[in-house]
């Protein structure tokens, strides 16, 4: 017997040993279990209202969590030798009731008893969302839960900047960018994640610097291609939602028609001038389907009626505002809070200050989203001018 062996022997000799089920009872008659696990063992899983206190603060911890040294004390390692160390330690204490969970967690977990999962946020995290975490219609499950999402933004200009920006910002875990232009000195005025060194350079590239240089835990995806109708399904496929900033009609039509096919929320915005719209358009919303953009305009209007993009001007704020409400929709839709843009249309009038608000219909005829429609395919339209995102 070496002398780890022997100093074991010792201390099982002297601390009662309780099993799993002694542990689960004594846990629920008001005994404490103390984890003593490091706190990458503790990530995998630990009991369910366990105190992660970690055997190297132990000592420190301990009084904090457990200021009445006669309630029972229960201590748990991973295979039930460490926490023998542990509760001679926390009887030194002058703790009165100290036992130790023989066989420690893997016993525990291998006799099927309930297993829960610690918060994922480390200490950097709580400090970045602490604002989040404070609200509970967030909280620490909320905001894993953005942490687990995935955004696509459909371009990476005017409504696409601040989106982007503040979803990056909110922690949304994954960002897609779909983007296959380059920075332009006349983009500045108004797509905030470019700067003017920048200007030249790919506008995937640049938002990602800005985007990982605010927020280095997000994940951005690029994607420098433009949207046609071989590639819009597998580009949307596998995020949430898609935030659709796109400046021309062409793009606009693949992404509702690709969102409806996948059942995915379009959360759809548009600037012009001094005015700006958004809407949800999410046929696939489960229990309550809202409409598409095809029942709002079933066809894209003849490229002679819309203004061309350099002739069409937009107040450099405007994307602003209305890339933020869309990033305002996003992360209700992601959390599952309030009521959802969806059948409604907002439409802002910068020069009066005013938001109106219209109710759209689904169409039951819609050639997409339509009753018992099978998907009639993606068209590649004529790219023109819709907005100066
Ligand atoms: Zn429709």
């Amino acid at each position: 017997m070496n002398a780890r062996d022997r100093r074991l022997a010792e201390l099982k000799a002297r601390i009662p040993e309780v099993t799993p089920r002694e542990a689960l009872a004594l846990q629920a008659r008001g005994a404490a279990l103390v984890d003593v696990r490091e706190a990458d063992e503790i990530a995998q899983g630990t009991v369910p209202g366990a105190l992660p206190l970690g055997r190297g603060f132990l000592e420190l911890r301990i009084e904090q969590a457990v200021p009445d040294p006669q309630r029972p004390l229960v201590v748990m390692c991973g295979s039930g030798a460490r926490s023998l160390f542990a509760a001679e330690d926390l009887a030194r204490l002058g703790y009165g009731s100290v036992s130790s969970l023989a066989g420690g967690f893997a016993r525990w977990k291998g006799e099927g008893l309930p297993v829960a999962r610690p918060s994922a946020l480390d200490a950097a995290a709580r400090e970045r969302y602490s604002r989040h975490l404070l609200m509970p219609e967030v909280g620490e499950a909320g905001q894993r839960r953005l942490m687990d999402s995935k955004v696509l933004l459909i371009g990476a200009g005017g409504l696409g900047s601040p989106a982007a920006y503040y979803l990056a910002a909110a922690g949304v875990g994954t960002l897609g960018l779909v983007d296959h232009d380059v920075v332009d000195r006349s983009n500045l005025q108004r797509q905030i994640l470019h700067t003017d060194a920048r200007v030249g350079s790919s506008k995937v590239a640049s938002a990602r610097l800005a985007l990982q240089a605010l927020n280095p835990g997000v994940q951005v995806v690029g994607h420098e291609t433009q949207l046609s109708r071989e590639n819009v399904e597998r580009l949307l496929d596998g995020y949430d939602v898609v935030v659709d900033g796109s400046d021309n009609f062409a793009t606009r039509y693949l992404v509702n028609d690709a969102c409806v096919k996948l059942g995915l929320p379009d959360v759809h915005g548009a600037v012009y001038r001094f005015e700006g719209q958004l809407s949800v358009f999410w046929p696939g919303r489960p229990q309550r389907p809202g409409p598409c953009y095809r029942c709002l305009y079933r066809e894209p209007p003849p490229p002679e009626l819309a203004p061309s993009c350099a002739e069409a001007g937009v107040l450099g704020v405007l994307p602003g505002v209305i890339g933020l409400l869309q990033a305002t929709e996003t992360i209700k839709l992601l959390l599952g809070l309030g009521e959802p843009l969806v059948g409604r249309l907002l439409c802002f009038d910068a020069l009066r200050a005013r938001f109106t608000e219209l109710s759209i219909e689904r169409d039951p005829n819609c050639r997409y989203c339509g009753d018992g429609r099978s998907f009639p395919g993606y068209i590649d339209y004529e790219r023109f001018c819709a907005s100066t995102a």
